[in-house]
Order: structure tokens, then C-alpha cells, then sequence
């Protein structure tokens, strides 16, 4: 094979999907990028097998499945970020011939049997051996070391230095170069991006900037605007439905279950997602399998009607992310200029319909490969990232905050400064106040996450502001947080009347959570929503109540407000004190309605007093 891209750096995209995994590299001779396929021609495959005597990773792994169905492992990708408890592990786990075990903190652990011994792997080193394969198939091809890479895919992987981009974001550039139009007012495109195990969706604008005075430099700027997405929801849920409904199938003619033997299950599994395949061109097709289990042949039909049938929830689930994608970016449907397919799946006829009826009937872009399309945006990437390419477009990313990033505040309280799906680079500054008089000190916590209790959120870091002013409570500092273009936030806290400041740099990785997190602590904040705002009523109402005894306890304690009130009222104000601490201190019992209506009666009693005298 011709020596390619000698003496510079090679710029390298991979798209490492849950069910194949694609390499691109960027040729900047001929100012494109070219896929590179493996030694079968295919795009890899991302299974991985062990055996008596080796380790197998994509396409040998693969053909070996059905003589060795509890060491080849899938769908892999799937586990990362999850609990075993999780309820979409356990059910995977029912179709899976391979076993699945709990681990440290209930990390999901695959079990192996490798070499006569069993071998307990994690999703991310099945995902790290992929990658590393792809690596191998990288440079096989150009002959060369691959240095870098950028790897598309939502964990970290430490092996070799990388930049991690969304899938849809890398498909958005393929897609945006593809077109290579010229936009100055900018193209609102939405990225449906559907693949084997996860489903990615993204808004974003490209414009044409010229960016400097003699008009000569032009850039393309991919300004993310929302993302949105389900960590599992894809192809291989399709073809679990189809499991599920012919294992069934099976037991009412044969009767006998299959769903205790991995073996049968496998092979059904790969007949079903042949037939699915089908399906996107044909109405009706067959499923075949000799000998499926204890010696019964399995034949059947399946219409497409059908397989839309018992798929329709999913596919409406993907129109809920769309729509809240949009709602994300504050973006009316109208307002899309392109709507673009990506993954293996956005072929299913249905999915497509679906889309674009709700796109009021817009014809998608179907021109880029869908399969492809995630590494070529890789690829580019990598080469902007490189040093040594001449023509590689001239590409501006901006991306958003994924998740939203805030503070404590009192009562375990998350006060969201940067709220999801802001555009980076962002700025913003808030005022803290103190929380009791003369506090010399203010702890400071960082945290990122959808919750609205604070601890529930991850802990990026925390610092302090010392050298407050001796001061009443409520004295006011100011907090800074800043997300630079790389991602890197900066919380800052500055108090102007001493001049003293503190601050803390999260730079990445390490504490940052991964975007798969990211996306799982959304959808578990979804299903928390009402137990957080619950607590949330009940932190604001002790939060003012806690204001109210302060208040009332400096109107009793200053000597020129007493003055002022009657004995009577002095009284009605102890005892107000000593009832709403009783409260507080009892707050685990209280209803939040009897705290509310203890505020609303303090308030209505004693606000013309408080305003009155104090
Ligand atoms: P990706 O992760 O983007 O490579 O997508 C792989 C998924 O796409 C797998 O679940 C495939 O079964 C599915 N897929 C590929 N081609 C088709 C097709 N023509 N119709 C339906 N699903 C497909």
C-alpha cells in the first residue's frame, strides 16, 4: 500500500459506534476526506471475542458468535455510565448470551471466560480494544504511526492523545463541507443522528465569516445550539422488539421457550436484524433459521407494517427528544433549513416519515452516508486540530454547555448560573449574599448537573472567599463563572468591599462528567422531577422562614425598636420565634403546607411591623 501523508502528522477521525465502528482520514492532496475500511472492505464491526487461546476484536470476532456465543461481546458501548440496577441493563441482559455481573458501586462488569480463566472487563475496556483495533486499521492503511485521533464518543479513553466532539456535531461538519454552500445569513440544520445502541440529535447554525479586513480569510462557524439525545434507544432496540416477539412466537407453536438458551437467542437476533434490514425496502420478508432450538426449524414472515407495530413507541420516543431539542434551542420548526439523517437506522422508512411529517412535510438530506458521516466530521476535525495542513476548510466549532453548572445555596439549593445549552465561550456573574452575621468565610461549591438539590449534582470542586468584612448577614460578593472555548470553566468569587478573591479552574476529565452521564443525569432528573420540586418548595419555604426568625429576632434584640413596640407585640414576636424554630428544627415532620401557611401567617401579622420599625 502506497505510503501516504510521510513526515507530517496524519489527522485521524473515529466514529466508535455500539454496533460498527468507522475511521476516516483527512487527504489534504486531494482536499477530502477518504474512509478507510478494514481488511474485509467493511466498516468494522464492534465486537470483541475471547477464546481458549486469543483475543479477537471486530469482523474475526464477529464470525466466530455462533460457536462461542458467552465470550463475544456487543453492544458494549451500551453499559457505560450505567448501573447494573438500572433497569435498562437488566433488560438488555435478558438478550445478551454473555454475562453481566455487579461490580465495585454497582458498575456493570462483563465476565469472560479468556485463556481457561474467567476475566472480569468493563465496558470501557471492550470500547478501549475496539478503539484500539481502529488504530491498527488506521495505520495499516497509511503505513504511519496514528499519534492523534479524534474519537467520537461520549467516555474518556486515556490510550493516546484525542479530542472528544459530539456525534452530531462531527456529522453536522461532514454534512456542512458536503454542501459547501456559501450562507452569510446562516442555515438552521438539524442533525437526526440514529444509530445501533444511542440516538443523538443536534441544532446547529453555519454561517460564512470573513474574518479578516482584506476579505481573505473565510471561515465556516458550526455554532451548536442544543443538543438532546437517548444514551439507548437505537437499532439494537428495534431488534430486541423483534426478539421478543418471535421468541414468543416460537413458544406458542413449539411450546418451548428460548429465551434461557444465548445460543438460539443470538442466531434469532442476527436473523431479526437482517430482516429489519429488509424491511427498509421491502414490505414483507422472511426469517429463517434451521434448527433454531432443540432441533425446531424456525420459519417465519414479518411485514413492515408489523415491525413498525411493536417499534411505534420507540419512534415516538425519538420525535419527544426532537421536539425538545427545538424547545432547547428556543427554535420554532418552521425555522430548520435542512434536516439531516445519520446512523444505520435513520433508514427505517417509518422513523423517516415520522420525521418528516413533523417537519411539515421538508424533504431530509439523505446525501451524506449515514454511516460515514460521523468519522468524516472526525477526520476534518483532527486535521484543524493538526499542524501541516494546507486546505483543510477553515472550521470554527462552537459548542454549548451540555449540562447546566451552579452553585450551593442555602438549604442544599442548586442556583443554576449557566443553565444547559448555552453557547460557549459564556461569561456569567451572579451576587451571593452571607448567611450570618460577621462570616469571615464563604465556602464556595461548583456543581454540574439538572438536579434541584445540590448534592444530588456532581461536585466539581469547591473553594473558599475569605476575608469577608465583619457585616450583617446578607452582605453581598459576587461569583463568577466562565467557560472559555475549550470547555474549561473557571468559578471565580470576588468580594469589592475588601478586595479579596479566590478561584478555581475545573479543567476537564478527572471530575467532569462524561457526556453519556450527562445525558443519563437528564433523563434521571426527568423522572426525579417531582420529588425535586417538592424539595425544592419545601428548601424556598424554610429558606424564609429561617429570614423571618433573623428578622425578628434583631427587631426584639435592638433597644430602639423595642422601644417603639408594646409589650403585647414584643410577646406575639417570642412566641412567633419560638414557634417557627420549633418548625424548622422539626422540619424532617412538617408538611410543607403547614410551613407555608406559617410563612403567609408571619408575613401577614408582622411584615407592616418588621417595615415599620426595623
Ligand atoms: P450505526 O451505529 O450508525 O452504524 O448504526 C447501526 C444500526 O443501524 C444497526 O442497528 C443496524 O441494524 C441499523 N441499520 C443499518 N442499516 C439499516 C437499514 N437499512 N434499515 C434499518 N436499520 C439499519
Amino acid at each position: 500500500m502506497a505510503k501516504k501523508f510521510q513526515g507530517r502528522d496524519v489527522a485521524v477521525g473515529i466514529d466508535l459506534g455500539t454496533t460498527y465502528s468507522c475511521v476516516a482520514v483527512w487527504q489534504d492532496e486531494q482536499n477530502r476526506v477518504e474512509i478507510i475500511h478494514n481488511d474485509q472492505g467493511n466498516k468494522t464491526t464492534s465486537f470483541v471475542a475471547f477464546t481458549d487461546h486469543e483475543r479477537l476484536i471486530g469482523d474475526a470476532a464477529k464470525n466466530q458468535t455462533a460457536t462461542n456465543p458467552q465470550n463475544t461481546i456487543f453492544d458494549a458501548k451500551r453499559l457505560i455510565g450505567r448501573k447494573f440496577n438500572d433497569s435498562d441493563v437488566q433488560n438488555d441482559m435478558k438478550l445478551w448470551p454473555f454475562k453481566v455481573i455487579s461490580g465495585l458501586n454497582d458498575k456493570p462488569v462483563i465476565s469472560v471466560k479468556y485463556k481457561g480463566q474467567e476475566k472480569h472487563l468493563c465496558a470501557e475496556e471492550i470500547s478501549s480494544m475496539i478503539l484500539t483495533k481502529m488504530r491498527e486499521i488506521a495505520e495499516t492503511f497509511l503505513q504511519l504511526p496514528v499519534k492523534n485521533a479524534v474519537v467520537t464518543v461520549p467516555a474518556y479513553f486515556n490510550d493516546y492523545q484525542r479530542k472528544i466532539i459530539n456525534e452530531p456535531t462531527a456529522a453536522a461538519i461532514a454534512y456542512g463541507l458536503e454542501k459547501r454552500t456559501n450562507s452569510v445569513r446562516g442555515r438552521n440544520i438539524f442533525i437526526f443522528d440514529l444509530g445501533g445502541g444511542t440516538f443523538d440529535v443536534s441544532l446547529l447554525t453555519i454561517k460564512d465569516k470573513v474574518s479578516d479586513l482584506f476579505k481573505k480569510k473565510k471561515e465556516k462557524v458550526f455554532q451548536v445550539k442544543a443538543t438532546s439525545g437517548n444514551t439507548h434507544l437505537g437499532g439494537e432496540d428495534f431488534d430486541n422488539r423483534m426478539v421478543n416477539y418471535f421468541a414468543e412466537e416460537f413458544k406458542k407453536k413449539n411450546k418451548v421457550d428460548i429465551t434461557g438458551n444465548p445460543r438460539a437467542l443470538r442466531r434469532l437476533r442476527t436473523a431479526c436484524e437482517r430482516a429489519k434490514r429488509t424491511l427498509s425496502f421491502a414490505v414483507v420478508t422472511t426469517i429463517e433459521v434451521d434448527s433454531l432450538f432443540e432441533g425446531i426449524d424456525f420459519f417465519t414472515t414479518i411485514t413492515r407494517t408489523k415491525f413498525e407495530e411493536i417499534n411505534m413507541d420507540l419512534f415516538n420516543e425519538c420525535l419527544k427528544i426532537v421536539e425538545s431539542c427545538l424547545t432547547d434551542a428556543k427554535m420554532d420548526k418552521s425555522a430548520i433549513h435542512d434536516v439531516v439523517l445519520v446512523g444505520g437506522s435513520s433508514r427505517i422508512p417509518k422513523v423517516q416519515q415520522l420525521l418528516q411529517e413533523f417537519f411539515a412535510g421538508k424533504d431530509l438530506c439523505k446525501n451524506i452516508n449515514p454511516d460515514e458521516a460521523v468519522a468524516i466530521g472526525a477526520a476534518v476535525q483532527a486535521a484543524l486540530l493538526s499542524e501541516g495542513f494546507k486546505k483543510v476548510p477553515n472550521v470554527v466549532l462552537q459548542d454549548v454547555a451540555p449540562f447546566s453548572l451552579g452553585i450551593d445555596s442555602l438549604g442544599d439549593i442548586m442556583t443554576v448560573v449557566i443553565s444547559r445549552n448555552t453557547s460557549i465561550p459564556v461569561k456569567k456573574t451572579i451576587k451571593r449574599a452571607t448567611i450570618r452575621d460577621n462570616q469571615a468565610t464563604a465556602n464556595i461549591k461548583v456543581y454540574e448537573g439538572e438536579r434541584a438539590r445540590a448534592s444530588d449534582n456532581n461536585l466539581l470542586g469547591s473553594f473558599a472567599l475569605s476575608g469577608l468584612p465583619s457585616a450583617p448577614r446578607s452582605h453581598l460578593f459576587e461569583v463568577c463563572y466562565a467557560i472559555d472555548e475549550n470547555g474549561i470553566l473557571t468559578v471565580s468569587a470576588y468580594d469589592r468591599s475588601s478586595g479579596s478573591m479566590n478561584e478555581i479552574t475545573i479543567t476537564n476529565n478527572k471530575e467532569r462528567l462524561s457526556s453519556q452521564e450527562i445525558e443519563e443525569m437528564i433523563r434521571e432528573a426527568e423522572g426525579y422531577r417531582f420529588k425535586d420540586e417538592k424539595f425544592l418548595r419545601k428548601a424556598n419555604v424554610m429558606n424564609a422562614l429561617d429570614e423571618w426568625v433573623y428578622k425578628l429576632r434583631n427587631a426584639v434584640k435592638n433597644k430602639d425598636v423595642k422601644l417603639k413596640l408594646s409589650s403585647q407585640v414584643t410577646d406575639k414576636i417570642i412566641s412567633a420565634i419560638t414557634k417557627t424554630t420549633n418548625l424548622l428544627d422539626d422540619n424532617q415532620q412538617s408538611e410543607i403546607d403547614v410551613l407555608e401557611n406559617h410563612l403567609k401567617e408571619l408575613e401577614s401579622v408582622f411584615q407592616h411591623i418588621i417595615r415599620k420599625f426595623v
